[in-house]
C-alpha cells in the first residue's frame, strides 16, 4: 500500500532436517511480489507484500534472499527513518522454528548476521563518518523480555524478578529501573547483545520454559544533538529504535497444553492478537478508512503497550513474517499469512 506506514515482508526458510526426513512438500510459491500459498486440498490462496523472501533453493537462485539482502531492503530503511527523527519499529512474527530469530538475530558468522547487528554496524558507521563539529550523536540500548506480560531486564545479571511498567505523562510508557546502558561503538553493542542472549536462555532453562515462549525487545534510543553557533543553544532530536522477536505464534491448543502451558499460551496469543489489532488500526488509519480519535487498544497487552510510541503517531514499521516452506506446517503457515495480510 503506497505511503503506508506498515512494511510487511514474508520469509520462507529452506527445509529442515525434520520436514526433509518426514518426505515434506513444499506449499510455497513465490512469483516477484505475490506469494503462492499451496495447500493440498481447497486451492491456492495469493497474498502479496511489499517483500517476500525465499530461501528454499541454494543462495545461485536469483530468487534467494540473503541477510545482507532483507537488511538492505528493511533494516536500512528503518535505520534512514531514525536519522530523520522517527521512532521505528521491527517485528518478526510467526511459528517457532520458522526463521524468527534468524532475521532478527542471525549467527556470529560472515553474512548469517540478522538485522539487529547490521542495523547497529550501519548506525556506527554513518555516525563515524560524520564530520560536522555542531552534530553530536548518543546511543543507548536496552534489552527485555515479556514473558507472560512480565517484564524481565536481560542486561542486569543483578536483576532476577520483574520490573514494573509505568507511564510518564508526557514520554509515555515505559519500565522502571530498566538498563539502558550507553554504547560508543559496535563492539559494545555486540558484548550486550552476548550477554542479552546469554540471560535469555538461562532464564528460560530455569523458568522450564523456552525462549520461544516470550517476546524479546531490543532497544537502541538514538540522540543528535546539534548545536546552534549564534545562540549557543542545542536542540535534540530522539529516536527509539525498537527491535522485537515475538514469541512463537502458535496457538496453545495445538500442542495439548495444560496449567502453565495454558496460560502461557493465552498471555502470548493475547499480546500477538492485541498487535495485530493494534497494527490493523493504525493500518486503517493511514488509508482514511478509521479517524484519529477512535480507539488503539495499546493497553490491553504489555507489549504493545511499551511499543505505543513505536508503532503510532511519529513511528515507521515493519514486519517479517517468518515461514516453513513444508506441507506439515500449512495450518500455522497460513495464520501466519493470514496475520501479516492484516498488517499491510
Ligand atoms: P524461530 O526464532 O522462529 O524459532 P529460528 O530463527 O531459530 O526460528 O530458525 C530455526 C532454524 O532454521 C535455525 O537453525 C535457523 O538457523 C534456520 N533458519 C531460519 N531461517 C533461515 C533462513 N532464511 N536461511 C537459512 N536458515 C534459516
Amino acid at each position: 500500500m503506497a505511503g503506508a506506514s506498515v512494511k510487511v515482508a514474508v520469509r520462507v526458510r529452506p527445509f529442515n532436517s525434520r520436514e526433509t526426513g518426514r518426505n515434506a512438500k513444499c506449499v510455497i510459491q513465490m512469483c516477484v511480489m505475490t506469494l503462492l500459498c499451496r495447500p493440498t486440498k481447497d486451492g491456492a490462496k495469493n497474498f502479496t507484500f511489499d517483500y517476500s523472501y525465499w530461501s528454499h533453493t541454494t543462495a545461485e537462485d536469483p530468487a534467494f534472499a540473503s541477510q545482507t539482502q532483507v537488511y538492505k531492503d528493511i533494516g536500512e530503511e528503518m535505520l534512514l527513518h531514525a536519522f530523520e527523527g522517527y521512532n521505528v519499529c521491527i517485528f518478526a512474527y510467526g511459528q517457532t522454528g520458522a526463521g524468527k530469530s534468524y532475521t532478527m538475530m542471525g549467527k556470529q558468522e560472515p553474512g548469517q548476521e540478522g538485522i539487529i547487528p547490521q542495523l547497529c554496524e550501519d548506525l556506527f558507521q554513518r555516525t563515524g563518518e560524520n564530520r560536522d563539529p555542531d552534530l553530536t550523536y548518543s546511543v543507548e540500548v536496552s534489552y527485555m523480555e515479556i514473558y507472560c506480560e512480565r517484564v524481565r531486564d536481560l542486561l542486569n545479571p543483578m536483576s532476577q524478578g520483574t520490573l514494573r511498567v509505568r507511564e510518564h505523562p508526557i514520554l509515555g510508557p515505559y519500565v522502571e529501573d530498566l538498563s539502558k546502558l550507553a554504547v560508543t561503538g559496535f563492539p559494545d553493542i555486540r558484548d550486550l547483545m552476548d550477554v542479552g542472549n546469554k540471560a535469555r536462555t538461562v532464564a528460560a532453562t530455569n523458568m522450564n520454559e523456552t525462549s520461544s515462549r516470550s517476546h524479546a525487545v531490543f532497544t537502541i534510543v538514538f540522540t543528535q544533538k546539534r548545536r546552534d553557533q549564534m545562540t549557543s543553544l542545542d536542540t535534540e532530536k530522539v529516536s527509539k529504535i525498537s527491535l522485537v522477536d515475538l514469541a512463537g505464534s502458535e496457538r496453545a491448543d495445538s500442542s495439548g497444553a495444560k496449567g502453565t502451558r495454558l496460560k502461557e499460551g493465552a498471555n502470548i496469543n493475547k499480546s500477538l492478537t492485541t498487535l495485530g489489532k493494534v497494527i490493523s488500526a493504525l493500518a486503517e488509519m493511514q488509508s482514511n478508512k478509521k479517524r484519529k480519535s477512535d480507539f488503539i487498544p495499546y493497553r490491553d497487552s504489555v507489549l504493545t503497550w511499551l511499543l505505543k510510541e513505536n508503532l503510532g503517531g511519529n513511528s515507521r514499521t515493519a514486519m517479517i513474517a517468518a515461514l516453513s516452506p513444508a506441507d506439515i506446517n500449512y495450518e500455522e503457515t497460513l495464520s501466519t499469512l493470514r496475520y501479516a495480510d492484516r498488517a499491510k
